[in-house]
């Protein structure tokens, strides 16, 4: 299937343990996408503003984001900002934590990600949403505004808790606010490839849920705890594994959305 690569791609990063690398991947594969010349779009939906304040904008001293165009008093466009890494943001506040118990009382809360969104499409090539540590109304906003989601997967003992009910999630998603929603796979993160241990838990979780395992795997390095606190992603720093892990998932991506299928990583095999 040919894909016209004017139409907008709305890509959610989602699951909700924390720490599992959502805000990396998204700041990251956002970078990689821009240095490959799509118009991309991250939006921060999470109230601990963590997006915002690693693309170098303080979430403290923001009067518009995301919290008011949730609760339909802003234009999206009017809250986006520029970044250094080449991607447009749309920020979130701490105060995005009150605007999600407003949305909780609003019909069709699900949807007002995705409404707000929708005069947005045709300006980007491909919006990336960040995802808060939970399976509330926010992540149920990016799951109904997306085509597709991705789940970070840190490979770890026990990563696997908490996949069972995310995938839920997004059946239930799939069935009632978004039906064409698509689990495009895991994306492995924090991985080691020098002992067998990220392997073997990758190797479970992916038969245990039948989960495409998405290539290449994210390695673990320092680069990403410097580049989140100098406001700029590990694409702008010097070379580094990190960052060519992120170029080659964007290359991935984009080669996938043109028509071809997506790259995979056999954790057997490795
Ligand atoms: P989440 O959004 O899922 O809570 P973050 O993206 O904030 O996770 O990442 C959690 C922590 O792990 C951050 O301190 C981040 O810098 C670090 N981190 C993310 N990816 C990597 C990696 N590949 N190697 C080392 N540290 C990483
Ligand atoms: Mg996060």
């Amino acid at each position: 299937m040919r894909k016209d690569l004017r139409v907008t791609t709305v890509l959610a990063v989602a699951n909700q343990k924390g720490g599992v690398a959502k805000t990396t991947t998204v700041a990251s594969l956002g970078a990689a996408l821009s240095a490959l010349g799509q118009r991309v779009l991250v939006v921060d939906l999470d109230p601990q503003g963590c997006l915002t304040f690693s693309l170098g904008h303080n979430p403290d001293r923001l009067e518009r984001s995301v919290n008011e165009v949730l609760a339909g008093d802003l234009d999206a466009v009017d809250a986006v900002l520029k970044t250094d890494d080449g991607m447009d943001l749309l920020p979130a506040t701490i105060d995005l934590a009150g605007a999600e118990a407003l949305l909780l009382m609003r019909p069709g809360r699900e949807f007002a990600l995705k409404r707000a969104l929708s005069p947005l499409l045709g300006s980007y090539d491909v919006i990336i949403i960040d995802c808060p540590p939970s399976l509330g109304v926010l992540t149920l906003n990016g799951l109904t505004a997306a085509q597709s989601v991705l789940v970070p997967l840190q490979c770890e003992t026990l990563a696997h808790r908490g996949v069972g009910q995310l995938l839920r999630t997004v059946r239930e998603v799939q069935a009632i606010t978004n039906p064409d929603l698509v689990l495009l796979g895991a994306l492995p993160t924090l991985y080691d490839a020098r002992t067998t241990h990220s392997r073997d838990v990758l190797a479970d979780v992916s038969d245990r849920y039948s989960l495409a395992v998405l290539a290449p795997p994210i390695p673990r390095t320092v680069k990403f705890a410097e580049a989140s606190a100098s406001g700029a992603t590990v694409l702008a720093g010097r070379k580094n594994k990190g960052a060519d892990a992120y170029r080659e998932l964007a290359d991935n991506l984009v080669k996938h959305w043109a028509g071809n299928e997506v790259v995979t990583f056999a954790p057997e095999l490795a």
